[in-house]
């Protein structure tokens, strides 16, 4: 049987047949808020059609007004918006792939005071406090999300599906948590999930047989008095009898204290439950969260979990997946490493979305001009970092002759390092998929080479490209010279072993992660099983929200301590949606946070710093310093003395605020200015 056989069989619903069981997840990407953003968006979504993606969900759409996620974000419930929605559909349909549109009504997650829930409680991740529906308000949501399928068919979409997830409306009637009321939409198991149905009924009354239904239930939905993994079953059931075609799953609500899709999330870690759905109906059913290989794929529909899965962040890091896929060429797939940076911290940002690793996503017009250039380049790149890469593959692509050189004996830099931290190892993919493309657009890679001015300037290069990175800052107190003081490099590279007890000086990213490799629990070589029962998941159908009462606290008998100079809150500098989950966890192993501190010195009997005019002494084995770093410029002074222009990207350009996302980004922006 052919490699993927699963995941590339097509699916015939009866009206309309899809090419694969790869769905795009709905994702918001704040272009459907821009103005005149419609170009763009189109030509997001006809990209992963494209890329040969089986059904793309747009970002959500909502029923009404007061539905919406915030002020400017889109409403369909008048015949004015078809025009803009046929655009985006006719693009997709060109390039051979189903489109279904998002149904959100935001419930009392929405950013307006006019918000409304089941019942006037406020979601704790807002600031407004919603208002309780009336019954006849209740009657006209139902119509309005009626209305809306009906205007999504008029447009020529497949399908709608219907968000029952996440903690959005719908989501909120279904769970005691939210639903306090005391009619028949509330109470019960019948009246908490009346809404569901009756949304599901309506839909399919006013659009016939011959629509695509999805109704994306929360299969988990890991807050307190959720539904438990039975009562989940029997509304699956309840819907597929109203009348949906396909189930989706969604895992958690936005308000959950458990990570569902952050790359500590181990690869199909929520399998569990999305096989509870399946078992439970004879529609189809796609699962969903931290999806993002063939292998993992095609592993969930072998094992009979689902018949499809979605898959968001992956078509933004590689919108040509599925082609990819199909023609035999995995190891080219650009792979979603879950860092949330440049996509949902920029969302929570309220910026558009794109992807660490593809820049071009969600601005795939100003990307096109990745054409062959005009007159080839002899071009040598100076490091193999995530710069140096992306810009060498970038200008390769587009035909120059690229050298590359790189002094260790891998590329990879500073990911080489990254990718030994819990929840990094997916930075391995991003280095596998350089390797890829070197090796397929033939640039020259010299590996433990450290380049030298005269090599460089003897290569007659029409362009040189330092990518050399970045040097960890020394640090400069007495007694940073003992033998207890070790930097970061050394320690995640294995050169310098550490103790029990350890100082963390700095607590920027790369200090919360030192100590999250300190606190690495080996012991338990099941990573999914690990990871729910660090975080309280319960898998048992009979938990409320799928909650066991106590997570375990992720101990391994290291003391650890962490300090930073500035007096604001530790870890303000951490991603948006991920540096909670870093935070949690440093919290509930016992790791020591200070900040405001002035350091002493380092002596035999450890750390001396003062804080709040008191001086202490930390006993420690070790001082590993993350005081973040500098650029590491020697060959530019030495190449421009001799005349030579270069140009500087990446950590060599600016070690200040540098990630891979500007690394990655400067570089290609670079390498299509060639
Ligand atoms: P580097 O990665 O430093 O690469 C420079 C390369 O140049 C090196 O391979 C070096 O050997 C080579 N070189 C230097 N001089 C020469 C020479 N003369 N000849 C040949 N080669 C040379 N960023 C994020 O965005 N998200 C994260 O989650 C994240 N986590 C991190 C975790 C850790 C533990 C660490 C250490 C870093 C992390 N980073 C993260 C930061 C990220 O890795 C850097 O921003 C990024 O690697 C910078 O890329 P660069 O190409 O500019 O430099
Ligand atoms: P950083 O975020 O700039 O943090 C450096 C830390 O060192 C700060 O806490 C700083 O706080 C302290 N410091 C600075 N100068 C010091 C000195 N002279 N002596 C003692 N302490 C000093 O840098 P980083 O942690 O090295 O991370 C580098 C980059 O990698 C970051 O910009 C980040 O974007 C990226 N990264 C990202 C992630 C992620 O998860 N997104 C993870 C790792 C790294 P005080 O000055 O207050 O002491
Ligand atoms: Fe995935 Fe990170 Fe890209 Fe988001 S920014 S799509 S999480 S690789």
């Amino acid at each position: 049987m052919p490699a993927y056989s699963k995941l590339l069989a097509p699916y015939d619903l009866g009206f309309l047949t899809l090419r694969n069981r790869i769905v795009m997840g709905a994702m918001h990407t704040r272009l459907e808020t821009l103005d005149r953003a419609q170009q763009r968006l189109t030509a997001f979504y006809r990209e992963r059609a494209r890329g040969e993606v089986g059904l793309i969900l747009t970002g959500g759409v909502a029923p009404n007004p007061e539905g919406r996620m915030e002020d400017g974000a889109p409403v369909l419930n008048d015949e004015s918006e078809l025009a803009y929605h046929r655009g985006i559909v006719t693009a997709v349909h060109e390039e051979g792939s189903a489109i279904a549109l998002q149904i959100l009504h935001a419930g009392r997650y929405a950013k307006l005071a006019e918000c409304v829930a089941p019942s006037a409680i406020r979601a704790p991740i807002n600031k407004f406090i919603p208002k309780a529906l009336t019954l006849e308000e209740i009657e006209q949501t139902i119509a309005d999300f009626a209305r809306t399928a009906k205007l999504a068919q008029q447009a020529g979409y497949d399908g709608v599906e219907i968000m029952g997830s996440e903690g959005y409306l719908i989501n909120e009637f279904t769970s005691l948590r939210t639903n306090k009321r005391t009619d028949e939409y509330g109470g019960s198991f019948e009246g908490r999930t009346r809404l569901a149905v009756e949304v599901v009924a309506a839909i399919r009354a006013s659009v016939g047989p011959r629509f695509l239904i999805i109704y994306r239930i929360s299969a988990i939905d890991l807050v307190e008095e959720g539904m438990t993994g039975e009562e989940v079953q029997s509304l699956a059931r309840l819907v597929q009898q109203a009348g949906a075609n396909v189930l989706n799953t969604g895992i958690g609500w936005h308000e959950a204290v458990v990570p569902t899709i952050a790359a500590i999330v181990p690869r199909a870690a929520w399998a569990f439950a999305v096989a509870r759905v399946k078992s439970a109906v004879t529609i189809p059913v796609i699962a969903s969260n931290r999806i993002n290989t063939p292998e993992v794929a095609e592993q969930l529909l072998s094992s009979g979990s689902a018949d499809f899965v979605s898959m968001a962040r992956p078509l933004l890091a590689d919108p040509h997946f599925a082609r990819k896929v199909r023609q035999g060429k995995e190891d080219e797939i650009n792979t979603c490493i879950a860092c949330n940076q440049a996509c949902l911290d920029r969302i929570f940002s309220e910026q558009t979305a794109s992807c660490l690793v593809n820049p071009a996503a969600g601005r795939e017009i100003e990307y096109e001009n990745a054409a062959p250039a005009a007159a080839p380049k002899k071009i040598a790149v100076v490091g193999a970092g995530p710069a140096g890469l992306a810009c060498a593959v970038n200008a390769a692509r587009r035909g120059h002759r690229v050298t590359l050189f790189e002094r260790a004996p891998d590329i990879g830099g500073q990911f080489k390092l990254a990718r030994v931290i819990p929840g990094k190892q997916e930075f391995d993919e991003t280095i596998r998929y350089f390797q890829s493309q070197l090796a397929r657009l033939g640039v020259e890679v010299r590996t433990g080479h450290a380049a030298s001015e005269d090599e460089l300037a003897a290569g007659r290069f029409d362009s040189i490209v330092l990518a050399t990175g970045v040097k960890p800052r020394r640090w400069s107190i007495p007694g940073a010279d003992h033998p207890k003081v070790v930097y970061y490099d050394d320690v995640l590279s294995g050169a310098a072993p550490v103790g029990q007890t350890i100082a963390i000086v700095g607590a920027g990213g790369i200090g919360f992660d030192m100590a999250s490799w300190l606190l690495r629990d080996e012991t338990n070589p099941d990573a999914v099983d690990g990871f729910l029962k660090t975080w309280g998941v319960d898998t048992a159908p009979t938990s409320p929200g799928g909650l066991a009462a106590e997570p375990a606290a992720p101990r391994n008998g290291r003391r650890i301590a962490i300090f930073q100079r500035r007096s604001e809150r530790m870890g303000s500098t951490l991603g948006k949606t991920t540096g909670w989950v870093l935070k949690a966890q440093l919290r509930r192993s016992g790791v020591g946070q200070f900040a405001g501190v002035t350091y002493r010195k380092v002596d035999d009997a450890g750390l001396h710093y003062s804080i709040g005019g008191e001086d202490k002494v930390m006993a420690c084995d070790n001082v590993i310093v993350c005081a973040g770093q500098e650029p590491d410029r020697d060959l530019q002074q030495r190449l421009e003395a001799r005349g030579l222009s270069v140009h500087l990207i990446g950590g060599t350009e600016s070690a200040k605020e540098l990630d891979a996302v500007r690394a990655i980004e400067d570089a290609t922006r670079l390498a299509l200015s060639f």
